[in-house]
């Protein structure tokens, strides 16, 4: 992409209304434009992200061998009436009336609707285990809606719901779940430590949360500094075998990790002290066990082996994707703006060309952008005839993980500048040696097309 061709509506000025980092620099950075409260257009930087997220809770579901589909925004309030949820959920629920005067709703989760799925087109355990999952809008009326896109009232969030026969097939289905979002969390850059936690309006026994550390969180956590040793790195998990997952989810259970809904002060003190932490985090997912809480009042049942009619059971899992794109810059920025982790960077690198008009140092940016781009790379090639200053503050705002500087003083020695954001560290090398050494950085990095 040419910067000169692209919608980077960058501000100069702090916005006053955004009260933490990530806040501010989505704004800052033209990522987002706030609609009304808690709901945002998302621009298209933005969006480019929120778009990778995405690709990334999609790779990683379909891998521990769950169903994409799609269900809509609106539902019908009957099906809500059914499992009893229409009044239960209270004023966070945006009820809407249809012209025929129907009662509907614009969903804040899908258990009803994905039952109702279920019921209507599975009969017998042979279909099972079945494990369906979609991508969708939710919206929620918070109270308080704030932090930008971290607590917004319309949010992108993935959820899945598991059927099985048994509660161990569900379990297996849980632990699933987690090993899959380990793996999605990891490959975004980010920590984000599982605790046990409360279960909600949703219900059911077993449940824990997803958090990623960060002082700005909105919730407090207690856990045992082992945990944040763990990591799944390059090991390579079968879905199917039970005792896979199961052995994952102990290892990451068996450190001390609770919210404080959870929180038990007797096992926290357990914890040698040195390895007590008190912190805050940002609830980034959370995986539930419900048995038949749903399929029992709305009949979700199957015919087992033994030719009996049985309730499957369920779970329902989800990640805040909207909400990740928030958690990410908040675990990863500087005074200067977001640095983005490899894995999720809207644009691979920032070509700079200090000298716009100069033949050399132009033919040299063209030059870099083919090479990239034919690899497979996105760069955003900052072709405005702006002050270098300028510029770079622009590439640091918006936090690409590597910039390119292509100047006329440079190429007489024929080399450019690769600068790495995290680091600030320069290295002067010929234009190919740069290009071959993006190549190298990403070549773990699944690429996509440009949007
Ligand atoms: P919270 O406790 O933060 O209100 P929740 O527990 O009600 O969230 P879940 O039903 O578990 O939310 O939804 C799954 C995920 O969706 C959450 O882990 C969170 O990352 C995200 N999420 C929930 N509410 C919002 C919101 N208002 N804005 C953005 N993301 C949200
Ligand atoms: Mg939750």
């Amino acid at each position: 992409m040419r910067l000169s061709r692209y919608f980077l509506p960058v501000l100069k000025e702090t916005p006053s209304e955004a009260q933490i980092a990530s806040h501010r620099l989505m704004l800052r950075a033209g990522m987002i434009k706030q609609a009304t409260a808690g709901i945002y257009s998302w621009l298209p930087l933005g969006f480019k992200v929120l778009r990778k997220l995405e690709n990334i809770v999609h790779e990683e579901q379909v891998r521990a061998g769950h169903v994409p589909m799609l269900m809509p925004t609106l539902q019908s309030a009957d099906l809500w009436r059914e499992s009893g949820r229409y009044d239960d959920y209270g004023a966070e629920m945006l009820r809407i009336t249809d012209r025929h005067g129907r009662d509907m709703l614009y969903g804040p989760t899908n258990e009803e609707l994905i039952t109702d799925i279920f019921r209507s087109h599975v009969g017998s355990y042979k279909d099972l285990p079945l494990t369906l999952y979609h991508i969708q809008w939710k919206f929620r009326d918070e109270v308080r809606p704030r932090f930008g896109v971290m607590r917004g009232r319309e949010f992108f969030m993935k959820d899945g719901y598991n059927f099985d026969l048994t509660k161990e097939d569900a379990l297996h289905a849980y632990n699933r779940h987690m090993v899959s979002y380990l793996r999605t969390y990891e490959r975004m850059g980010l920590q984000a430590i599982p605790m046990r936690a409360d279960s909600g309006p949703i219900g059911g026994d077993d449940t824990h949360e997803f958090l990623v550390l960060a002082e700005t969180g909105e919730s407090e956590v207690f856990y045992d500094s082992a945990i944040t040793d763990l990591k799944l790195g390059e090991r390579v998990v079968d879905y199917d075998s039970r005792a896979e997952c199961e052995a994952i989810v102990k290892e990451w259970t068996t450190p001390y990790a609770r919210t404080d809904e959870t929180h038990d002060e007797a096992k926290f003190n357990a914890i040698p002290e040195d390895r007590r932490r008190s912190r805050r985090g940002i609830e980034v997912g959370q995986i539930f066990y419900f048995g038949t809480k749903y399929s029992e009042p709305m009949g979700a049942t199957v015919q087992g082996p033994d030719g009996k009619s049985v309730p499957v059971h369920m779970g329902s899992h989800g990640i805040g994707v909207s909400r990740l794109v928030g958690a990410i810059i908040e675990a990863s920025h500087d005074d200067k703006g977001i640095i983005w982790p490899e894995g999720v960077t809207p644009f691979h690198a920032g070509i700079v060309n200090l000298k716009q008009g100069d033949a050399e140092a132009d033919a040299a940016c063209e030059a870099l952008y083919a090479s990239l781009t034919a690899l497979g790379l996105e760069p955003l090639y900052d072709d405005r005839d702006e002050r270098a200053g300028g510029k770079f503050a622009t590439m640091d705002l918006i936090g690409l993980p590597w910039r390119i500087t292509v100047g006329p003083r440079g190429l007489k020695n024929g080399v450019v500048e690769l600068t790495s954001r995290r680091t600030g560290e320069s290295e002067e090398l010929p234009p190919e040696a740069a290009v071959e050494k993006l190549a190298q950085i990403y070549a773990g990095h699944v690429l996509r097309p440009a949007l």
